[in-house]
This record gives C-alpha cells, structure tokens and sequence, in this order.
C-alpha cells in the first residue's frame, strides 16, 4: 500500500512538523500496512496560510475556469477507481465491490455534478433595485469521518472549489490514505498551489487546531455528534459559520399496504451496506403488528445472504468492521438490547473469524422504542425491529428520536407514502426504495446537524451574500 510521510500543503508534500507518526490498520487482517504523519497544530497553521494566500486569486478565477478544474479533478479520480477502491477495501475493510462502485464511484459522480454546477450557477441575481453577488466564504476546514472517506472529503471540497473558495482537509485517522490520493488527484488536475491542502492528524491535535483556527472562515464536519457539538461550540465562540454532518437513528417505515418483501429485503441490504457504518442508514424497521412476524421472518432471511467475510472476495457482501473500538462498541450495544428485552433472531455477539474485526449481522425483534438499541446510533451491522399500532403510532416511534438525518417509507400507493414523509422530522426520505441522487441536499434534521451537502443547496453553503443597491 502506497503512503506519503509527508503532506500535502501549498501544492507540494512537505514533510511534518513533528515527529510523531500514525499507523494505519487493515481491520480484516489487524496489520499495519502503513504510517502516515501525525499532523500538529504548526502543520495546520501552515496549511491554513497556504489556503489564505491562494484565496484572492481563486476566488477570482471565473466560474467556468473553476469548473474546468473540477472536471479534470473529476477525470484525475475517475482514472484512479482501482487504486481508490483498493486502499479503501485495505483501510476501511469494505468489500471490494462496493469499494468500486461506492466509495470509489461516487465522488466522481459528485465531482462531475459540481463541475456542471460551478459552470451553470447564478453567481449574482437581481433582487428588485438590488444586485446580490454570491461570494465565496473565505478559508474552509474540512473534518471528515472514516467511514465514506473519499466521498465525505469530495461532498465538501467539490462544492467548495465550485464557490471559490480554497480548503484544509483533516481526514480520519483510521483512513488517511484514502485521503492522500485524493491529494494526489487535486496536484494532477492542476489546482493551483494551497486551493487544496491535506493534513493527517489526529481529531484532539490536528482536527481541534483546525476548528479553532482564527483564519479559517468556515468549519464543515462530519462525524460524531459528541464531536461535532464541541466544533458547533467553538465556531460559535469565535462568529464563524459552521456545517455539522453528524449521527442518525433512521427509520425504514413499512406501512400496512407496502410490498412487504421488498421493502424488507432493501431495508436489510441498507443496514448491512458498508458494515452498519453508514449515518443514513434505516436501522430501526417499523412494522405494523399485524405484519411484525412476517416482517422479522423475511429479515432473517433476508440477512442470511450476508455473511461477514474476506472483503477481497467479489462475493462478499460484508467486512470487518473499521477498528476494535468500533467492534467492541457494537458487541456492547447488542449485549445491551439483549439485557433490555430486544429477541435475538439472527447474529449476536460472537465472531465469525479470529482474525479481524467483524460483526456478525445482526436483527433484534421486540425492540421499543424506549429501548438503548432505538434511541442510540450503533454503526454496525445491527437491525431493530420494532412494532405499531397505527400510522400515529408508527410516526411518534419514528420521529422519537434525537436525530433526523434520513428514512424510509413505503406503502402500495406513493401518495401515501408521501403523506407519511411530510409529517417525518428528518432530511431525506426514500418513497418506495427511492435512488440516491447526488443532486438532492442531503443534512440533518434536529441533532442530526446544520447546514447541507451535495447539490445547489451542497453549494450555497460556501457561499455568502453582498447586496449592491441601484
Ligand atoms: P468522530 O467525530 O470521532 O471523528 C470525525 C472526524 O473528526 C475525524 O476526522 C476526527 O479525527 C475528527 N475529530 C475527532 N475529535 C475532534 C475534535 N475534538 N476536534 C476536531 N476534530 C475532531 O466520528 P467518527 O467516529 O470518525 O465517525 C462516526 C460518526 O460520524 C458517526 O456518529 C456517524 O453517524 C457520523 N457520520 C455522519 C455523517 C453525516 O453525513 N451525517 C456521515 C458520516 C459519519
């Protein structure tokens, strides 16, 4: 596996400030496949400058001279896919096929969509005698998570660049690599030097000293909801605009009238997709108590095709989950619905393998909504199956939660699909197995975060307003 001991800043890899190094792990194998440096707070204060001296002249460069850039960004990660797809599979522990088409797939798709934006967007409208210009925000700092991390650093950068905007990207550590050839593909595009920088680090070190970093402008983040609070906390202390993408608990709804065996059968291949590690995903399944049984016995089912295992193996459908921590995390939270009450049907606490860090699939039936396993988010692959009375029953269980982020609905009629999706407190809702669109704004509703990514609505998060009066 390919790692630089340096990082990428003013448009060059330069070495660290500090000594201190971290190990990446592949988690199916538990071996260190590579170090990469620890950033510090001088690293970060570098990059920021960088970002600042390139700012005026990005911010200049016409939208249509931006957009060439993010195609031939989009080009430089496209003709990576295999690379990508391979070091994703090594740190994160994804199969290799859904590394391919997801994590590898999906940025290009969203740096194309950006491309087209940057080239097309209203950059300036008329507002009565007004003219208003759409300006870049200034500095970003980036915070992303492990679990999508290409994706996660184009859904802010893309969009970023897009608005003139120049950016220091602070990946997770547990998949820095990832992280660096995303640099790689920012140097071969021919961004021009600082509009992109990458600095490895840890979050306490590296992701705090970019949060509080007085010349960044705007924080955007993903990750926890503890983490991402403190950055809310922060950003707030020093008037700075903040972006939180964070946790969610969404709720697959299947309404009495639905194709019960589909929207199982898709529920459970949302839940078990990268692991459970996915925010969106529908992890309490609400079923109407005069289908519960059916429901649960088609989950099982439906899971039995998911076997955790090898992710270099084209057939496999689940790997290792992303560290120990993560695991033993995930154990505790089935162990504790278990205690509270929750059937086990499929899954449990056992490993499948000595070596690596898997989860079996997992479904506990007879959870409640008051229960640990319905409330909390537990990123693996866990499914809650829980039980209502009627559609007011259904809604309060689905909306009963602290977080907001995504959903599920279906029902024989869209109509009424529709209906019950208007009356969820969450961001995004999937009518009847819906497609992801990379279009579509994707954020939280409540805890689930501010702000949103991805689209227009993705772009005009880096942007500010300036009215000139006639
Ligand atoms: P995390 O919050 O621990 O880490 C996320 C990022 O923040 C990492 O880069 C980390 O190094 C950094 N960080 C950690 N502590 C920090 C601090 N004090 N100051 C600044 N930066 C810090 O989260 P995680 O464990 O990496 O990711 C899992 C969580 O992320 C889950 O809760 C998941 O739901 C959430 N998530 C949300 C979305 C979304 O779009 N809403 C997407 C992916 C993940």
């Amino acid at each position: 596996m390919k790692a630089h001991d340096t990082m990428y800043i003013g448009g060059e890899w330069r070495p660290a400030a500090g000594p201190g190094t971290i190990a990446v792990v592949n988690p199916a194998t538990e071996q260190v496949i590579a170090e990469v440096p620890a950033g510090t707070a001088e690293d970060v204060d570098a990059a920021v400058r960088a970002a600042r001296a390139a700012f005026p002249g990005w911010a200049a460069t016409p939208p249509a001279a931006r957009a060439a850039r993010l195609a031939a960004l989009r080009d430089a990660l496209a003709a990576r896919t295999e690379e990508i797809a391979e070091t994703v599979t090594a740190e994160l522990g994804s199969p290799l096929k859904l590394s391919r088409a997801v994590h590898a797939g999906t940025p290009v798709r969203v740096a194309a969509s950006y491309a087209e934006l940057a080239a097309s967007y209203a950059f300036e409208e008329r507002i009565g005698n007004s003219t208003v210009l759409l300006e870049p925000v200034g500095v970003v700092g980036a915070i992303t998570p492990w679990n999508y991390p290409l994706h996660q650093i184009v859904a802010k950068v893309a969009p970023a660049l897009a608005a003139g905007c120049t950016v220091v990207v602070k990946p997770a550590e547990d998949t820095p690599l990832t992280a660096q050839i995303f640099a790689e593909a920012v140097h071969e595009a021919g961004l021009p030097p600082g509009v992109v920088n990458v600095v490895t680090g840890v979050g306490t070190v590296a992701g705090q000293a970019l949060a509080a970093h007085e010349d960044v402008d705007l924080v955007s983040f993903t990750g926890s909801t503890a983490v991402g609070r403190r950055i809310g906390a922060t950003a707030g202390g020093a008037v700075k605009r903040v972006a939180l993408e964070l946790g969610g608990k969404s709720a697959n709804v299947i309404l009495p009238s639905a194709d019960l065996a589909k929207a199982v059968k898709v529920g459970v291949a949302n839940v078990m997709t990268n692991s459970g590690q996915t925010c969106s995903a529908w992890t309490r399944m609400l079923v109407h108590t005069d289908r519960y049984d059916e429901a649960v016995e088609a989950a099982v089912a439906a899971v039995a095709s998911y076997r955790a295992g090898d992710p270099h193996d084209e057939l496999c459908r689940v790997g290792p989950l992303v560290s120990a921590a993560q695991r033993e995390r995930v154990r505790g939270y089935i162990e504790r619905g278990l205690a509270e009450g929750a059937r086990l049907v499929a899954g449990g606490t056992e490993t499948p393998h000595d070596t690596g860090w898997f989860v079996t699939p997992t479904v506990l039936a007879d959870v409640t909504p008051e229960m640990t396993v319905a409330q909390e988010e537990i990123f693996g692959p866990v499914l809650c199956v829980l039980r209502y009375e009627d559609e007011e029953d259904a809604l309060r269980i689905a909306n009963g939660t602290v977080y907001g982020l995504a959903g599920a609905v279906w029902a024989g009629d869209e109509s009424e699909a529709v209906a019950f999706a208007r009356r969820m407190e969450t961001g995004q809702v999937d009518i009847n197995g819906g497609r992801f669109n990379p279009l579509a704004p994707f954020g939280g509703y409540k805890q689930s975060g501010v702000g949103r990514e991805l689209g227009p609505h993705g772009l005009a998060e880096y942007l500010q307003t300036k009215s000139l009066q006639f």
